[in-house]
């Protein structure tokens, strides 16, 4: 395969290519926390009331921004503002010119990798609303970097 991520920079991908970049993690899509002293940024166990738990990703992808207000699109333009998205988001990663990690399916060839290896929210999460906002701090959790 073209190692396209590794031969173009963000602004050259094409929509395709953009998308495929995604790890499919999920960790974006977790419900963070902002410490009032230092604005370190914290993330919780909570996901996304639009995330699909069983199947590891949006429930509507494409509609995502008309149903969670704060959702954001990660563009090539806006990624280097974004420093709460996890150190090992392919984004960030290819932002600062570091390599995807061994188990990027576009490395790997293996979608299920990033779910196997620890690497996603898969099997962790607690979707948003069952959790009362006054019970989040105490669903903080470091999850597992690159
Ligand atoms: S954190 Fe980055 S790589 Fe992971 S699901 Fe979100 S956009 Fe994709």
């Amino acid at each position: 395969m073209d190692r396209f991520w590794e031969n173009k920079t963000l602004d050259e991908l094409n929509h395709g290519e953009w998308e495929a970049l995604c790890d499919g993690c999920g960790k974006c899509c977790l419900i963070k926390l902002q410490d009032d002293q230092d604005d370190s940024v914290m993330y919780t166990n909570i996901i996304c009331k639009n995330y699909n738990i069983k199947e590891s990703k949006c429930s509507d992808y494409k509609n995502r921004r008309s149903k969670v207000i704060d959702c954001v699109s990660v563009t090539s333009q806006n990624i280097q503002d974004f420093d709460w998205l996890p150190e090992s988001c392919a984004y960030r990663l290819r932002a600062r010119g570091r390599s995807l990690p061994h188990w990027h399916h576009l490395v790997s060839g293996d979608k299920s990798a990033v779910h196997r290896l620890g690497h996603s929210v898969k099997g962790r999460v607690f979707l948003e609303g069952l959790v009362d906002s006054e019970e989040l701090e105490t669903m903080i959790v470091k999850w597992v970097q690159v």
